[in-house]
């Protein structure tokens, strides 16, 4: 389901707690939600009001992925770089790794299976982001 964006400061600094396996319909609804705005590429569950730690993002091919529990476990060529927040006004200089890995939980037939991947670039910009939208971190 759509869900409208929150924007109260109030709500996006409180850190999520862990998301579990009841949480799909979350995902889902950030897919439906960041599929209805233009030019989004990213959205974190407390964007849509549920402070638990669930992201969804597309990659370049346009393909929507859902993390659940991201965690960076380690950052390589840290850079200053001008990033911008769908549910924050101003855009701002952020320090961002250009290379990360991710370790975070994918729902499999009703189970999470953890996982570990590395990303490059734009996609470890927007999972950088995402994180600290979970840890109720603002740009
Ligand atoms: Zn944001």
């Amino acid at each position: 389901m759509i869900k409208d964006l929150v924007h109260d400061e109030a709500v996006l600094s409180v850190p999520c707690e862990p998301a579990t396996v009841e949480d799909a319909a979350v995902a889902q609804d950030l897919l439906d939600t960041l599929a209805s705005i233009e030019d989004a590429a990213c959205l974190a569950a407390n964007q849509i009001g549920v402070t638990k730690a669930i992201i969804v993002f597309q990659d370049e091919s346009g393909k929507a992925h859902v993390m659940y529990n991201p965690r960076i476990l380690m950052g390589l060529a840290a850079t200053k770089v001008p990033e911008s927040c769908l549910t924050h006004e101003e855009e701002t200089r952020v320090t961002r790794f250009a290379k990360i890995k991710v370790a975070f939980d994918e729902l499999v037939d009703g189970a999470f299976k953890p996982r570990k991947r590395d990303y490059l670039g734009w996609e470890a910009q927007m999972i950088q982001h995402m994180v600290d939208h979970c840890k109720g971190k603002l740009i």
